[in-house]
């Protein structure tokens, strides 16, 4: 018999997808790990039930009690999902830019969703910051403080990266990962440098992201933006802290927009803009290694998400970024 125990059992444990076309292309195994397949819809549902299972342990969220954070969308969805599952409250606050299905999915899992404007995160307005201060304010409340809580990382750690090791039986030669938060790439790397250091472990850059700069001149720079979502980041996250970078690829719109279509029309994989990145980085990681190598790395969420905007001709054509070549 082979079954899951409800939402919180079906977590992770997903598959490791070759995608074959980009392989055969650079002569590499490309293996996409199928997050968008966690029952929440993406990789965030890792971090957030270890986060929540987390702060259960520590006797900080008690039954009836509220889970707040700030979240450009994925880690609130998982947490809505598990606050249900778990019996708690979910107050999510979000940047105003985010996707409108992001948002009406959020209150359709019964999260209360408080809308503010996208400010920086030096702003004491910034959303991660009044989520904070919310959480702060009430009674039996928790922030999940996604950005600075190991568990988030942890999870990865514990989780994702014995996946990917057990489903390569060890043979991986690079791994790569945009950041958000930094917990998915922090999480894998950790693990796979202690099980061997030799691991190439690439940070997958979009425009307006600062560690691609940080890793090739050691300065936190941004340039430039994207249209990227939950993705790309301007400092060092506690989850990031101790963690290495050997290298970094930076991915334009246009790139990421191709390989997410190429997805589409290849693979019959419906996937968001994320992946985008996180793929083409790994097909340049592939090239640049030369054939024979295997590259892992994550296939973050669903393209379903992205309707009005990725999947969205005339938005496409608005911003100058019509998939080309495919
Ligand atoms: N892709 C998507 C679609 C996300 O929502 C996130 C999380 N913000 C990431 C990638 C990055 O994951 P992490 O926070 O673990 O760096």
């Amino acid at each position: 018999m082979d079954m899951r125990d409800g939402f919180v059992g079906t977590v992770g444990q997903t598959p490791l997808i070759r995608l074959r076309r980009l392989s055969e292309e650079t002569g590499c195994d490309i293996l996409g790990k199928a997050e968008f397949l966690n029952p929440g819809g993406s990789v965030k549902d890792r971090a957030a039930l270890w986060i929540i299972n987390d702060a259960e342990r520590r006797g900080v969220l008690k039954p009836g009690g509220t889970v707040v954070e700030g979240t450009a969308g994925n880690t609130g969805i998982g947490l809505a999902h598990l606050c249900k599952a778990k019996g708690y409250r979910c107050l999510i606050v979000i940047p105003d830019t985010q996707s409108q299905e992001k948002i009406d999915l959020l209150r359709l899992l019964g999260a209360e969703v408080k809308l503010v404007p996208a400010v920086p995160y030096r702003d004491p307005n910034n959303y991660v910051k009044v989520a904070g201060r919310l959480a702060a304010e009430m009674e039996n409340a928790i922030w999940a403080n996604q950005f600075d809580n190991v568990a988030n990382r942890l999870a990865h750690y514990e989780s994702t990266a014995p996946e990917i090791w057990q489903q390569t039986d060890g043979t991986v030669d690079a791994w790569v990962a945009a950041i958000g938060t930094g917990g998915t790439y922090a999480g894998v790397t950790l693990y796979l440098k202690e099980k061997n250091p030799q691991i190439h472990c690439v940070v997958a850059d979009p425009y307006g992201s600062a560690y691609y700069s940080y890793v090739k001149t050691g300065e936190l720079h941004s340039e430039g933006s994207s249209i990227t979502e939950g993705i790309g980041n301007s400092r060092i996250t506690a989850n990031l802290e101790g963690v290495s970078m050997d290298d970094a690829v930076r991915i334009d719109d246009q790139t990421c927009v191709n390989l997410v279509y190429r997805l589409l029309n290849e693979e019959g994989l419906l996937l968001g803009s994320s992946t985008g990145i996180n793929v083409a980085a790994a097909v340049a990681v592939a090239r640049k290694l030369g054939p024979g190598h295997r590259v892992v790395t994550i296939l973050c969420d669903g393209g379903g998400r992205y309707q009005s905007r990725l999947f969205n001709p005339t938005w496409l054509a608005e911003k100058g970024l019509t998939p080309q070549g495919v």
